[in-house]
């Protein structure tokens, strides 16, 4: 059966549970599994069978998750962790390895943004950066050690749009797997896979989860990169550490097996089922809340882009003509639900502004049910120095909100309010 999203977003990876007939999905609160005898042992940690051995590497509760984020982003697998960096990690270390490079967008998430250009390089990885909006960037930071590409569907914390089908391109022109970050986007509204992504990564601590009380992340693999390419020798050679599997012998398997027993058995960020269940419980809704989350966001949008005291917005349908026009090719539903606003006075007005809110949660996250806010050079972007900060394209006084699900009406006054008591 070909089930549409919805009907995806409450069901996918479950199986029923013919011991118990638990509707809701088990918590199986687990750190590993008896073996029926020492041969049914044997044959798994053999890999002649499949089967449960210990929760770093796998887990019921947990695999529910990995199913239903595969299904719902069109990929053949997935791999749930501990968080959203850890997912951004392995997905990028499941491919690059010392003396490669990199090629990433530079309007990312700061924490991938600081991972990128200063962690990473202690593993003898370098980043090349570029922008998104100017292809040409993209090819000069192509070299011949290049292994992988990295953007994010909607910028962080811009929200700009990227242009996927773009981007894909040049990825594929020059054989390299394109690695999206989709947990703005959230794949309700974009699925990357289809507009030609090879790897989609999520923290689930944002959209998917939905009520900013769990750190997840989850990478989903489309199954469609050929690793039999000589440029991935990790892939083509037997892994000594992993009975000389190779893993692109695995077909569309390849990234997501080898992301699991490589990285994930070796260093092991796994995720608790007890998070694997939260974030379940989160994504049973996701459909609805992201609905909301885009109408509120846009009426938000509206009433600030008017406001004689806003000096700009960067909501897509309130910036560019390109970006008005990305988002009606690629956004049908909408354009989530974080973007950056600022007002006349620069930054200790922003500063009031945020002090001066009421609803609007003050914190470092995004894509909570409630309504949050930040002041990003000083905190999610502060280990940036001025020259990074621009090439984020972070400003001084720029303001990053994530509109909740509250009544639009009640947050438009608490922005009203706000705006006036900073003056
Ligand atoms: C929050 C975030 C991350 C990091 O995820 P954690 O779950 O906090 O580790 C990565 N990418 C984006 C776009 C994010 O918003």
């Amino acid at each position: 059966m070909n089930l549409k999203f919805e009907t995806l977003q409450l069901h996918a990876g479950q199986v029923k549970d013919t011991l118990t007939g638990a509707r809701a999905v088990p918590i199986y609160q687990t750190a590993s599994y008896t073996f029926k005898d020492t041969d049914h042992g044997a044959r798994l940690f053999n890999l002649e069978e499949k089967g449960n051995i210990y929760t770093r590497i796998g887990n019921p509760t947990t695999e529910v998750l990995e199913d239903r984020i595969a299904a719902l982003e069109g990929g053949v697998g997935g791999l749930a962790v501990a968080s959203g960096s850890a997912a951004i990690t392995y997905a990028l270390l499941t491919i690059a390895r010392s003396g490669d490079e990199i090629v990433s967008a530079k309007g990312i998430y700061g924490g991938s943004y600081n991972f990128l250009s200063n962690t990473i390089e202690d593993f003898g990885i370098k980043t090349r950066f570029f922008e998104t909006s100017d292809l040409k960037t993209l090819e000069d930071a192509i070299t011949s050690k290049s292994k992988v590409i990295f953007i994010e569907t909607l910028e962080n914390p811009t929200g700009q749009i990227v242009d996927l089908d773009a981007i894909s391109k040049v990825a594929k022109k020059h054989g390299l797997p394109l690695v999206v970050d989709n947990t703005f986007g959230t794949p309700y509204l974009i699925k990357p896979i289809e507009h030609g992504a090879n790897i989609v990564v999520h923290s689930a601590t944002k959209f998917l989860g939905g009520h900013g009380t769990t750190i997840a992340g989850v990478i989903v693999d489309g199954g469609n990169f050929n690793w039999k390419d000589d440029k991935f020798e990790s892939f083509n050679i037997p892994d000594s550490g992993y009975n000389n599997l190779v893993y692109s012998d695995l077909g569309e398997q390849a990234f997501i097996v080898k992301a699991r027993v490589r990285l994930l058995r070796d260093t092991g960020a796994a995720l608790s089922p007890f998070n694997a269940f939260l974030i379940l419980q989160g994504i049973e809704t996701l459909s609805l809340r992201v609905e909301r989350h885009v109408e509120n966001s846009k009426k938000v949008a509206q009433y600030l882009n008017s406001h004689p005291e806003v000096d700009w917005i960067t909501h897509p349908e309130f910036t560019t003509k390109e970006q008005k026009q990305l988002a009606h090719k690629y956004y049908k539903k909408g354009v989530g639900s974080i973007f950056t606003l600022g007002l006349h006075g620069g930054k200790e007005r922003a500063k009031r502004f945020i002090e001066n809110l009421e609803i609007f949660s003050h914190l470092a996250n995004v894509a909570d049910a409630k309504s949050l806010i930040i002041h990003p050079a000083s905190t999610t972007h502060g280990q940036l120095n001025d020259e990074q900060l621009k090439a984020a394209g972070i400003k001084p006084n720029m303001i990053r909100i994530s509109v909740g699900l509250e009544n639009i009406d009640d947050l438009i006054a608490d922005l009203e309010n706000a705006i006036k008591r900073s003056r």
